[in-house]
């Protein structure tokens, strides 16, 4: 099974994919991690990366499906995966039914107004250390400036100033939007409300699986 998540910056992809990494048990990749630990690590690839991603740009096709492929070849994916952030291209989309094109797919695409998006990106604050996300408005830590789980000082992401959140809602428009036609067309689509708080969408993303694909609570099969 592979689960691929859809929606805008700021929909709440990452969010909802670690909740159902953790029912599921299937690991979620994230586009957007692979490639901001390329930037911290200073690979080659991250070198390449950083700049169009300050701009709130897309990485080339080939960077992200290269880090895909990589990702995809670890033994942990075999039983199933939760794409975050991937495909973002039509591109992108036949690259990955050409690396995995048998496996049964379901695409959650998570609708939300638009104003809403900046709202949640611009209060977006990441843990230094241990990656967890925070809202300052939705999810504050309880310690202001600290991470729940690790203590790690909390920063915002580079990208979510309000010139750059604009401008990846507006490349969002531009060459990602369209995919959802393109999931449409493969019968594949599933549109869920994003609002409301982040266990009201989680309970409409299980209930949605459950209903569709016969995944049902902790026995979702890793298939
Ligand atoms: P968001 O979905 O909130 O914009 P992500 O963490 O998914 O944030 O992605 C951050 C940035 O990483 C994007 O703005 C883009 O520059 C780059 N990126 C992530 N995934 C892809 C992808 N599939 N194709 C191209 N660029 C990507
Ligand atoms: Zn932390």
């Amino acid at each position: 099974m592979r689960i691929v998540l859809f929606g805008p910056p700021g929909s709440g992809k990452g969010t909802q994919g670690e909740l159902m990494a953790k029912r599921t048990g299937f690991p979620r990749i994230s586009t957007g991690d692979l490639l901001r630990t390329a930037v911290q690590k200073r690979t080659p690839i991250g070198r390449q990366a950083e700049a169009v991603m300050k701009e709130g740009r897309l990485v080339s096709d080939e960077i992200v499906t290269g880090l895909v492929r990589e990702r995809l070849a670890d033994p942990d994916c075999r039983g199933g995966y939760i794409l975050d952030g991937f495909p973002r291209t039509i591109a992108q989309a036949e690259a990955l039914a050409f690396l995995d094109g048998e496996r049964p797919e379901v695409v959650i695409g998570i609708e939300v107004p638009a104003e809403v998006l900046i709202d949640r990106l611009s209060g977006r604050r990441i843990c230094s250390s241990c990656q967890a996300v925070y809202n300052l408005a939705l999810q504050p830590p309880r310690l202001e400036g600290r991470c729940d789980l690790c203590q790690g000082p909390l920063v915002q992401r580079p990208d979510d100033t309000p010139e750059v959140i604009r401008e990846r809602i507006r490349v969002y428009h531009e060459q990602t939007e369209r995919l959802k036609d393109h999931y449409l067309r493969r019968g594949s689509y599933r549109a869920v409300d994003g609002g409301g708080t982040i266990e009201e969408i989680f309970q409409r993303i299980v209930r949605l699986l459950d209903g569709e694909i016969g995944m049902s609570g902790r026995k979702w099969v890793r298939a």
